[in-house]
């Protein structure tokens, strides 16, 4: 397992700091967002610290992480439909430097997003 002792992501992962935890599996922790923006709003957060997508070199490794974060959207009952979404440095509003994937629904979506 790879960490960055600096992030927060790992230490919710690593259960040092609380989370409210809605899931966690092979390789991923899923909790709800701080600030959440949708009635669910969960962050799937990979147990390996990377900062953003553009770490991945493994599809498989990356792959998992989606399947894990769509599973968790059937679990949340997200019958009508979902988004997900991954911020990718500063212009894409990333702001935790933790690849994580937003999984927000509960109400419907607008587009384009800000
Ligand atoms: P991003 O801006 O895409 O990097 O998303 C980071 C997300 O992490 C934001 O939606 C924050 O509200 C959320 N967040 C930050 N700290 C925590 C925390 N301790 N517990 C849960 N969510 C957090």
């Amino acid at each position: 397992m790879t960490r960055d002792p600096s992030c927060i992501f790992c230490k919710i992962v690593a259960r040092e700091i609380p989370a409210q935890l809605v899931d966690s599996g092979d390789g991923y922790v899923a909790f709800r967002d701080i600030n959440p923006q949708a009635p669910s709003h969960i962050l799937l957060v990979p147990v390996n610290h990377k900062s953003d997508v553009t770490q991945y070199d493994d599809a498989q490794e990356l792959g998992e992480v989606f399947k894990a974060a769509a599973r968790v959207a059937e679990k949340e009952g997200l019958k009508g439909g979902f988004r997900l979404v991954v911020n990718t440095g500063d212009d894409g509003g990333q702001t935790v430097h933790h690849l994580h994937i937003h999984i927000l629904g509960g109400r419907s979506m607008n587009w384009p997003p800000g």
